[in-house]
């Protein structure tokens, strides 16, 4: 029997959703772990079932997040469709956890036993075509632009409680990450996480070191803890929140 030369098959979905600008923004939304979809030819990688429900499978309520958020912004939204258990889209190409072999003590089989060929055709079908679109909404900017990375995270860990309900994470644009630190720390609701739950550097993470600090724009990566936006309430409530404040992020980047 001969291989079929693609991964993805008639049924199964492009890899990344564009929801258009409908008004000029500054910002453009990405959202690496918006989905959980697995190409049809990878099966259930092994996986069962109800760990597909957990955050290792996706940024749990971030989507809805970035839909409304899309909304009232009138933002540019670009979505990584497939789970990140199949390939992760803030790991450069190769990365030793792009395809983990394990996830938060779950064996991701299908990865462990990925030949090559395959662990290629996830970069080129997936990986690079939903990476070569931001680049290309970039690039097709000519006003100034941020790019806004939406994550969320589990708010259990290795059996410890993380008390964060936002984090932002950075790394080379410590000036817009301190706006937002301040902007998010004047909400007097918040516990803030600076660099928390995790740190961003050039290695375990791709999105924002690819496409804004290599270029030196402007750029935030927020992490929202994902009990806060697991329902359609939560993640409205959250949605607003970042639409009042990253045009307030935006007015006092460009103050002297
Ligand atoms: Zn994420």
């Amino acid at each position: 029997m001969t291989e079929p030369n693609t991964l993805l098959g008639p049924d199964d979905p492009t890899p990344f959703r564009v929801h258009p600008a409908s008004q000029p923004s500054p910002f453009i939304l990405v959202s690496d772990h918006a989905g959980r979809a697995v190409p049809a030819r990878l099966g259930n990688l092994g996986v069962p079932m109800a760990d597909w429900e957990r955050h290792i499978a996706w940024d749990i309520g971030i989507h809805g997040v970035g839909e409304a958020l899309q909304k009232i912004l009138g933002a540019t939204l670009i979505e990584q469709v497939y789970s990140r258990l199949v390939i992760d889209s803030n790991r450069a190409p190769g990365h030793p956890t792009s395809m983990p072999f394990v996830s938060d003590g779950t064996d991701i089989v299908g990865n462990r036993e990925a030949q090559a060929a395959c662990r290629a055709r996830r970069e080129a079908e997936i990986l690079h075509p939903y990476h070569d679109r931001i680049a290309e909404e970039i690039a097709a900017r000519k006003d100034p632009v941020a790019l806004i990375a939406l994550h969320s995270f589990t708010p259990r860990m290795n059996g410890v409680d993380r008390p964060w309900h936002v984090g932002v994470l950075h790394h080379r644009d410590t000036r817009s990450a301190h706006i937002m630190l301040d902007l998010l720390r004047g909400e007097g609701d918040l516990c803030v996480g600076d660099n928390e739950p995790y740190v961003l550097t050039e290695t375990s993470d791709y999105t924002v070191p690819h496409h804004a600090e290599a270029a030196g724009l402007p750029c935030l990566e927020l992490e929202i803890r994902q009990d806060l936006i697991a329902d359609t309430a939560g993640q409205n409530e959250w949605a607003e929140r970042l639409a009042r404040l990253l045009p307030q992020y935006w007015e006092r980047l460009h103050q002297k």
